[in-house]
């Protein structure tokens, strides 16, 4: 198969396992196949607001079995890489997937009164308001750090729509600023080398439906990649792209 070579596969989700709510026919035998195959499997998604049970949940939902231990969201890289540093409170835009990360991870979440904010830490928020915006960038400009769980411009919302997405509320703050936020989701390497070190390493292949991110990502870090035509991109796509799968699919089912 063509997964062979490879030890750890890292599997996006939207547009790859799914496109919410349905899923893509012949991802779940996909996924039990590269598992009896002896693969290490991670569910990589750049999406901060889902705790790993509320993905497992989807996942499951969709007919793919997943454990907790495999999932790694964009939150989980951002607690890891901040605990890493020895940040100890945050002040969040967020949701509970992001909340529960870091918290678990040992930092604690802060209201914007704290006298205590090492970082301002964005992730997409559904409850993000012109309050948040507000304190989140007064505490920048009084010297907290500035971070992302991701920078995804939009939210692909039900129906088709575009709603602001976790970078849309970063760019608000980066705006009022003029600080940059640093990001650990997808194409930034951080949520890559996560998902690889949950998956026990090895040689991985990142599996995705984005050439910006899943592919861009990949190819910084000189990994192999496998473009899937189930979401995003579409094969006239790749050419003009500058970040190039290794393998263009039509869909995950081909990796097994
Ligand atoms: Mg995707």
């Amino acid at each position: 198969m063509l997964a062979d070579p490879y030890d750890a596969i890292l599997l996006d989700l939207d547009g790859v396992l799914y496109r919410w709510p349905e899923p893509i026919p012949g991802a779940a035998d996909a996924v039990a196949a590269l598992r009896e195959a002896g693969k290490r499997i991670a569910f990589v998604t750049n999406n901060s607001s889902r705790t790993p049970v509320q993905v497992i949940e989807r996942l499951a939902s969709a007919g793919v079995e997943a454990k907790p231990e495999e999932v790694v969201t964009s939150a989980l890289a951002t607690a890891t890489v901040l605990a890493e540093r020895g940040i100890g409170s945050a002040f969040v835009i967020g949701e509970e997937g992001l909340l529960e990360a870091l918290t678990q991870a040992g930092i604690a979440v802060v209201n914007a009164s704290s006298h205590d904010v090492d970082i301002v830490v964005v992730g997409f928020d559904r409850g993000a308001d012109y309050t948040k915006l507000k304190d989140a960038s007064v505490l920048v400009e009084r010297g907290a750090g500035l971070v992302a769980s991701n920078a995804d411009a939009s939210f692909p919302a039900p129906g088709g729509e575009s709603w602001p997405g976790a970078g849309a509320l970063l760019a608000a703050i980066e705006t009022t600023t003029g600080t940059r936020g640093e990001v650990f989701g997808k194409p930034e390497t951080p949520l890559f080398e996560r998902a690889l070190a949950s998956a026990g390493g090895g040689r991985p292949l990142v599996v995705g439906d984005r050439l910006d991110t899943d592919i861009a990502g990949a190819s910084r870090l000189g990994w192999d990649s496998a473009l899937v035509l189930t979401g995003d991109a579409r094969r006239e796509d790749v050419e003009s792209s500058p970040w190039k799968p290794t393998f263009v699919i039509a869909d995950v089912a081909d990796l097994a």
